[in-house]
């Protein structure tokens, strides 16, 4: 049996917002058993916003949750850091609409996690096994869940530069993968498109110091932390966008060109097929099933 965890102790910090550029403070605390991850607003009442699928909002350059003027965005690092580091529930306390951007990765908040610690509670942690083939979008972009002894992402993106141009990754998605492999790759963006974002009051915060900044040729910042920095940074989005189905997943996971739109979207498919596949409370060995609903997709 797994059982769900929470944070042992609380822990705080301060960061910038990457679109307002201003100091955000930023809290991790406790939470009941499936109470799951909670956003509270401490600059509109406390207000709350879960992290879950039906919350997503606008998904353009990051994750926003919630509706109106209680929104969070830039959720996904943050998010991916609790999901893969096993944390099922905690309350996250703001006093700004946005996650502090940090470096750019997950990094700071696995540290921020490990510092807390984590404590297991009284209730086991649901497990869905995808037994069906899951796809969102088409064309040269998509999002597909297969299943899979457990959970494993095979990544590719393929951008029109230099150094980046088509990467593939796979890889089993375990606590030390996360934190050694997955968790320091950081946020990149086009010089381009980070001037025009500026003139729009977008990105106000973005530096070198918390992306990687390419302009038509090379990377601006001094050295990458992996050569294919770039598609591990997309699996991080993609953990982060996934936790929104609300389960730990055993499914392979694998995305063509994705974005938080179609990774955000295919939690909301998750969410829609749940009578299709098992809640189980414990790893135990599966033996696939025999049939045609278990084969690939063409
Ligand atoms: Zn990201």
């Amino acid at each position: 049996m797994y059982y769900q965890r929470t944070l042992k102790n609380d822990i705080q910090c301060t960061g910038v917002g990457l679109h307002s550029g201003k100091a955000v403070l930023l809290r991790l605390l406790p939470a009941q058993p499936d109470s799951g991850i909670i956003f509270r607003r401490l600059d509109k009442d406390g207000g709350e916003i879960r992290a879950c699928a039906s919350e997503v909002g606008r998904v353009d350059f990051a994750t926003t949750l919630g509706s109106g003027d209680l929104t969070v965005s830039t959720v996904e690092h943050l998010l991916a850091a609790f999901y893969c580091m096993g944390v099922d529930n905690a309350v996250i306390e703001l006093d700004a609409p946005e996650v502090p951007i940090m470096d750019g990765s997950a990094a700071s908040f696995v540290y921020m996690i490990r510092e807390a610690g984590t404590v297991p509670q009284s209730r086991t942690r649901p497990y869905l096994r995808i037994v069906r083939p899951l796809q969102a979008g088409g064309g040269g972009r998509w999002i597909r869940l297969m299943p899979s002894q457990e959970l494993r992402v095979t990544y590719t993106v393929d951008y029109d530069h230099p150094l980046i141009r088509e990467q593939t990754v796979t890889i089993p998605i375990t606590s030390a993968t996360f934190e050694d492999q997955i968790a320091p790759a950081r946020t990149f963006g086009f010089m381009r498109d980070i001037e025009m974002l500026r003139v729009k009051g977008l990105t106000l915060g973005g530096s070198k110091d918390n992306a990687i900044v390419l302009d038509e040729n090379k990377v601006l910042n001094d050295h990458l932390r992996f050569a294919n920095e770039f598609v591990r940074h997309k699996i991080l989005d993609v953990l982060g966008d996934l936790s929104l189905c609300g389960f730990a997943l055993k499914a392979h996971v694998i995305v063509h060109k994705g974005g938080h739109g179609l990774h955000t979207e295919m939690a909301k498919l998750i969410r829609s097929s749940l009578a299709y596949h098992p809640i189980e409370s414990s790893e135990e060995a599966w033996v696939p099933p025999q049939g045609s609903f278990a084969q690939p997709l063409a």
